[in-house]
């Protein structure tokens, strides 16, 4: 594909021009598709020096001016002489025909509109900016002679970042000061102040310098996928492997073996909590640092890594699952590590679940898919046994670390005081540890202090006043939360119910009630609590579990968070508060999340030399998940599991889709859903069932009430078309929202 390389001075800005697409003379009819939500294509005359299938421009709409991206010739149902005319071509590569086709094959699949599927793929800021120069701001040489309080957060928000540049703006607004602060360190020179275009390319990555000497199942398990990369064809391949196998090591392989290529290649990672730790391993890998795309960068950094992306000066991002919407110029590549991660899938505006769409993607620019993990979800085990993904395993732990020791502890024996959770055999385990050095993990999946705040005098428990969902203590934000729609109020003085005072009490145990405890337990340890709602931002976080991985804490208490592939080397204990915890609830992926979730708190432990523990506090040792567990025996879990989904029909083995309308008006909810169940013809039709209408789990949620359909179709059924001409037979009033939710992965 070639591309017009801006030509004459910087000021002229002629738009790229992608000379492979159909090409339009000014006043031709052209179709753009815009980011607003207005369910159709519009059509606008081409601008004088006409424009391009793919081009990014703006167009009038109505007042209002908005971004598009030219689909294809207009239409012409349109009085041509009202036809309005495109203001102007993007300074940015056309959008290519393959994010094209995988946008609208997205969108297809979600039951999404182009709309919304465009807005994913053009979030940065200022994409129409011409190039230009400006001034960014970095870490000088020079240590101020004088500090004070102010200059002193300018240095830690540029030593916070990196290397990553900030314009004047962006560094005294995180820094918290006025610009007049920096731009005196930039006199005294602690601050460099520099002129450069305005989007850089990123450091070129040297993939010929030398990676780690791989053990045999390693280099076996790279070569392969090498091949794969060199094939220049799409495939999938599920690495899997127990935390520690070298995966990563692994996988950076064939990521050297694609740069090597010329291709560009793709990393995702679950939470930016991990990219800390990825990105020195890539800057140890290949002498240089990855483009990021996630919510942690600025928004000059988002701009720079969408831009270079486009024209090629990125070779590799590491990012958060929108990254997949990215306009990369030559996708070869794209690993969706610890994949069998429920944060993969978006839960809000669109509802997609990266792990899936990378697939797609992959075979639309025949690019190669690894899926890392080391516990599988049930889809991805269920198409490696189909032979539909190639399955690499890494059976052992790289060198000399092992498996932990997993037992469970049998709660029913214990006798514990009231509002206490760590039985005593646990408690001598983490004294043990402490004594020696070592570090403990005591888990529990649950933020906030307490999960139910009872009244002593009338037994009132206190609600959401927007949904059905009982309000969490949050100790450490002084305040209850409602854990459904983020609402939170002050924790009341007298019950809102009976008026008793002082008679509120905190039920049942949450991360923060559970370092209380700890604290109480083992007075001379250090100790660190890790839980998502502690931390004022990502940064803060990062640098926490750094703390902890050097080994500034004794004691983790720790949430769900912890579970996702940090590496704690000093980490030889685990105690699981609650291993039942997962195990209730109607969601049929409770005990596959269970299963996972234990399994990677486990293999916390014991990471480098010294073999771990990992206990767990059950009251019923003797349940099917548990035992599997504990028996670490991980095909026998999967067996059994997929033959009971295979005969109740479910994903993997069926297809589910969810629909969910809601109101303010619960009647009229329930009445639109009986509609629709009656007019259950289309899916009749593909041998689809309905179930429902029923009040949603969470009935209600910020003072909508919510009622819930499902559908379930055999594998192959064409669903989408169905629940299309399903849904097109009611009408849905503007004030009334459906949602469909198509492979659900929460049920709520
Ligand atoms: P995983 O991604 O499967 O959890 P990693 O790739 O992070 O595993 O490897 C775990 C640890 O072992 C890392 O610190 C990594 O650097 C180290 N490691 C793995 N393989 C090798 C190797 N061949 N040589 C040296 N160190 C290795
Ligand atoms: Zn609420």
């Amino acid at each position: 594909m070639r591309e017009a390389l801006p030509h004459g001075g910087m000021s002229e800005n002629p738009p790229i021009r992608d000379d492979a697409q159909e090409f339009f003379d000014e006043g031709q009819l052209v179709g753009v598709w815009t980011t607003q939500p207005l369910g159709r294509r519009l059509d606008y005359k081409a601008p004088e020096g006409g424009c391009w299938i793919g081009a990014f421009v703006e167009v009038p709409l109505g007042p209002r001016k908005v971004m598009g991206v030219v689909w294809g010739p207009g239409k012409g149902d349109w009085d041509y002489a009202k036809t309005r005319k495109v203001i102007r071509v993007l300074y940015v590569p056309p959008m290519r025909a393959e994010l094209r086709d995988f946008l609208e094959k997205a969108g297809a699949y979600t039951l999404t509109d182009m709309e919304s599927m465009l807005r994913l793929g053009v979030r940065a800021p200022g994409l129409g900016d011409p190039p230009s120069m400006r001034k960014i701001y970095r870490k000088g040489d020079v240590e101020p002679d004088r500090m004070t309080e102010a200059r002193g957060r300018v240095l830690d928000a540029l030593d916070e970042y990196g290397d990553l540049s900030f314009t004047l703006k962006e560094l005294s607004e995180t820094a918290g000061v006025t610009s007049s602060v920096v731009k005196g360190l930039v006199k005294l020179g602690a601050v460099s102040e520099q002129d450069t275009p305005r989007d850089l390319p990123f450091v070129r990555l040297d993939p010929s310098l030398p990676g780690k000497e791989l053990a045999p199942d390693q280099a076996e398990a790279a070569e392969q996928l090498k091949a794969g990369v060199c094939s220049g064809a799409y495939g999938t391949t599920l690495l899997r492997g127990v935390t520690g196998s070298g995966k990563t090591e692994v996988y950076l392989e064939a990521v050297a073996e694609c740069l090597r290529k010329g291709r560009q290649a793709l990393v995702l990672l679950p939470e930016i909590a991990l990219t800390a730790a990825f990105l020195t391993r890539v800057l140890e890998r290949f002498g240089a640092k990855p483009a990021e795309w996630h919510s942690g960068v600025t928004m000059t950094e988002r701009r720079r890594t969408w831009k270079m992306v486009g024209q090629g000066g990125a070779q590799l991002v590491v990012g958060a699952r929108s990254a997949l919407f990215l306009p990369f110029r030559d996708l070869g590549l794209i690993v969706v590590d610890e994949e069998h991660d429920t944060s993969y899938k978006q839960e809000d505006g669109v509802l997609y679940n990266a792990r899936d769409m990378t697939v797609l993607r992959a075979s639309i620019c025949s690019a190669q898919v690894i899926l890392a993990s080391a516990t599988p979800s049930l889809e991805s085990w269920a198409n490696a046994e189909a032979g539909k993904y190639t399955r690499i395993d890494l059976t052992s732990r790289f060198g000399d670390a092992v498996m932990p020791d997993m037992r469970a502890i049998d709660m029913r024996g214990v006798k514990l005081a009231g509002n206490r959770w760590i039985s005593p055999v646990l408690k001598a385990e983490v004294e043990a540890r402490v004594a020696s050095g070592e570090q403990a993990l005591l888990f529990i999946n649950r933020r906030g202090y307490a999960p139910v705040t009872i009244c002593r005098a009338c037994g009132h428990q206190i609600g959401c006043d927007h949904c059905d969902a009982r309000m969490v203590e949050h100790r450490f934000q002084k305040r209850l939360v409602c854990h459904q729609c983020g609402e939170s109020k002050a924790l009341p003085e007298v019950c809102p119910s009976c008026e008793a005072e002082d008679r509120l009490a905190a039920v049942g145990p949450g991360v923060e009630r559970l370092a209380e405890e700890a604290a109480e337990l083992f007075p001379e340890a250090r100790i660190a609590t890790l839980s998502s709602d502690m931390y004022g931002s990502a940064r803060a976080l990062k640098a926490e579990i750094v703390g902890i991985a050097e080994g500034a804490a004794d004691i983790i208490i720790g949430t769900q968070l912890v579970a996702k592939g940090h590496n704690f080397p000093l980490l030889t204990l685990v105690g699981v508060i609650d291993a039942d915890l997962g195990l209730q609830g109607s969601d049929l992926r409770a005990a596959e999340r269970t299963f996972q979730l234990m399994r990677q708190v486990a293999g916390r432990s014991g990471r480098s030399e010294k073999k771990g523990t990992a206990l767990m506090q059950t009251y019923q040792p003797e349940h099917p998940v548990i035992r599997a567990i504990l028996a670490g025996d991980e095909n026998a879990f999967w067996t059994a599991e997929a033959g009971e989904r295979r005969m109740a029909g479910v994903p993997p083995y069926g297809r589910l889709a969810g629909i969910i309308l809601s109101s303010t008006d619960p009647q009229e909810v329930f009445d639109l859903g009986g509609e629709l169940a009656r007019l259950d013809g289309p899916l009749r039709q593909i041998g689809a069932q309905v179930f429902g209408p029923a009040p949603a789990p969470v009935a209600r949620v910020r003072g909508r009430h919510r009622v819930r359909l499902l559908v379930k179709a055999e594998k192959n059924a064409p669903l989408q078309r169905a629940l299309k001409a399903w849904i097109k037979q009611v009408k849905v009033p503007t004030h009334m929202r459906l949602s469909i939710d198509i492979d659900p992965q929460s049920f709520y």
